[in-house]
């Protein structure tokens, strides 16, 4: 299957950097196996929307709203994405499920909107450090994929899935290829029981994924791609990555 590499630019950004980084990208894409995207800040939609018009390079969300429109001031619905040409969107980061309360229906109600308006959500499940240290891992994930699974039925083979341990997420520690690969195979066995069609879902991995781990983690059967948060601020980082992922 084909990986995919996502990056996630969070809160960071500007017209300029993002013009310099996209560029930087696009006149990398000649060398590209894989799908590569970016997911960026709302307001930057339509600048990078129109940077990146007729190139691989696919765009995406951070996030979108439960709600279809009207009386909900600040959000973005998924059709408005849609009009600036997203093809991902990113739901239940573990930042929003921590600062935003986010919910596992929340998500799975995102995720829906999302598959509705024709974008593909990358679903983000992982275990907080706690969590993994009381051995209830894959509990937890499997929780938080079990609410999408119910709510999208099966439309689950359209998604795809992010494995983001919360403790390897921008501190630089990262879970071990085999520590991975474990909770991988165990996402991967839940959607083959929800749908026969799991073996095209792309599970990525996510948490300081750099250019010397990426090649490792993307060996792993499970491991489809990456969702990359630091490392997709810095064109050469994000590359690398991108360039390990054939
Ligand atoms: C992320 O935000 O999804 C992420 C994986 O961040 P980082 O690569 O910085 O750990």
């Amino acid at each position: 299957m084909k990986k995919l590499i996502a990056g996630n630019w969070k809160m960071n950004g500007s017209l300029s950097a993002n013009a310099a980084l996209v560029q930087a990208l696009l006149d990398d894409t000649s060398d590209w196996a894989c799908d590569v995207a970016v997911c960026v800040p709302p307001v930057y939609l339509a600048q990078v929307q129109s940077l990146v018009q007729g190139s691989v390079l696919g765009l995406g969300a951070q996030d979108l709203s439960t709600q279809e429109a009207g009386a909900f001031t600040g959000e973005v619905s998924a059709a408005m994405l849609k009009d600036f040409g997203v093809r991902y969107c990113i739901v239940g980061h573990s930042e929003r499920r921590q600062y935003h309360q986010e919910s596992d229906a929340t998500v799975a109600l995102k995720a829906q909107r999302a598959l509705a308006a024709g974008i593909t959500p990358i679903v983000c499940v992982g275990e907080t450090l706690a969590q993994r240290e009381a051995g209830l891992t894959e509990e937890v994930v499997k929780r938080q994929l079990a609410a999408v699974v119910h709510t999208n039925g099966h439309c689950i083979s359209e998604i795809v899935l992010a494995y983001e341990p919360v403790w390897a997420i921008g501190t630089g520690k990262t879970a071990s290829p085999q520590e991975a690969q474990q909770v991988h195979h165990v996402l991967r066995s839940q959607l083959q029981a929800a749908s026969q069609h799991a073996d095209r879902v792309r599970i990525l991995y996510g948490g300081s994924m750099n250019a010397s781990n990426a090649a490792a983690l993307l060996a792993q059967p499970d491991i489809d791609g990456g969702l990359i948060g630091g490392a997709a601020l810095q064109a050469a980082a994000f590359l690398s990555i991108v360039a390990a992922a054939h």
